[in-house]
């Protein structure tokens, strides 16, 4: 194992933003993670995985632990169901091509999420009408003060939209090693959502599988979202805001095009992309800091833009919706 000093993270975060990291280990074990936190000692901790939900606007003043481990393997099966444990540092859409290959069904919705697998429990990623929640069984992870290991349940992470325990209460506090997945025999195909239906047809698919749905997935993804090897984001910036009802039927009455879905009880989620494009941002460019032109819930840096480049960006698009609608966004991007 091998410490780094005065890292940088440049190549360590899909923003692709200029950062230095005091010191820098990456760990394949929980062995080696407790050896790399016996070294410095620091306070100061960031796990990261495949930095695809970050944007750093400072240099990191502490020890970052790349998650690197690995390995895929099936731990259990019934009638219905096979277990699936994966490393927190497998590839997120590896994994899912490994499970997808096998005619495994859950996962084929979230294909193409950038990311580890370790992450992926950290903000309940979703796509496409599915969350990983819907398929997650257990995670094991280790504490970093305590230094000792802890596996939740499914109800124990307590899941919500894009927010879990590691992402509130438990922030900062553990590394994920481990995800156990439970996944259908005989899959459970879910095309009802954006536009899976549409590029099936297209396809021509005429017996639906979790393959036919991965790759539709993975066309319509790479229609709309930046590649982050081309052009660097982070995917959603925002959160779509989850309103009261009340609420979204005053902004229906103002601006009857608004975009909005139901979100459980007397609850709405309101288009985050659609409100930011009605205030004139899709497509704008400050500098090296950018808002996609294909979806406007993406911010982008077109070169040389720094974090609080884009910051500056994310903050002048809140202010004005929340002066046009009165809705204030809430980032999905972790700020460090
Ligand atoms: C083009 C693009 C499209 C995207 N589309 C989606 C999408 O459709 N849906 C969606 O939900 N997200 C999406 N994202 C966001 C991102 O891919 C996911 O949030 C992903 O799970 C982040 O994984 P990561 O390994 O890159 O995490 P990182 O960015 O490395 O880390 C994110 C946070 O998790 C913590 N963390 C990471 N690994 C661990 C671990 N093992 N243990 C404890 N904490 C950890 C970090 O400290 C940090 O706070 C997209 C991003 C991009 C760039």
């Amino acid at each position: 194992m091998q410490l780094m000093e005065n890292f940088s993270l440049k190549s360590y975060n899909t923003f692709n933003v200029a950062c230095i990291a005091r010191y820098f280990s990456c760990f394949e074990n929980e062995e080696q993670l407790q050896d790399s936190l016996d070294m410095l000692n620091m306070k100061n901790l960031l796990i990261l995985g495949g930095g695809s939900n970050i944007l750093f606007t400072k240099n990191f003043d502490g020890h970052v632990l790349k998650n690197e481990c690995k390995g895929i393997a099936v731990v259990h099966e019934d009638v219905d169901f096979v277990y699936v444990k994966a490393g927190g540092g497998e590839n997120w859409h590896q994994f899912v091509q490994y499970c997808v290959g096998r005619g495994w069904g859950g996962l084929e919705n979230l294909s193409l999420i950038p990311g580890n697998v370790g992450a992926a429990p950290i903000q309940n990623i979703g796509a496409y009408g599915v969350e990983i929640k819907d398929i997650l069984w257990s995670v094991e992870a280790f504490h970093l003060q305590e230094r000792k290991i802890k596996t939740f349940s499914n109800t124990d992470c307590n899941f919500k939209y894009r927010d879990s325990v590691f992402k509130s209460k438990f922030k900062n506090q553990f590394a994920i090693l481990s995800v156990i997945f439970q996944l259908r025999k005989t899959p459970v195909f879910s095309t009802n959502y954006g536009a899976i239906s549409q590029e099936l047809e297209r396809m021509q698919v005429q017996k639906l599988s979790v393959i036919a749905i991965a790759d539709a997935v993975i066309n319509i993804r790479r229609s709309k979202l930046p590649d982050p090897a081309i052009l660097g984001s982070a995917g959603s910036f925002f959160k779509n805001p989850i309103v009261e009802i009340d609420i979204c039927q005053n902004l229906k009455n103002k601006f009857p095009e608004i975009v909005f879905f139901p979100a459980g009880k007397n609850k709405m989620k309101l288009s985050a992309g659609w409100l930011i494009e009605q205030c004139g941002w899709k497509g704008i460019r400050k500098g090296d800091a950018g808002c996609f032109d294909k979806q406007a819930l993406v911010l982008v840096n077109y070169g040389a833009a720094s974090g609080i480049d884009i910051m500056n960006l994310s903050m002048g698009i809140e202010t004005s919706v929340f002066y046009k609608f009165g809705i204030r966004l809430e980032r999905e991007v972790n700020i460090l």
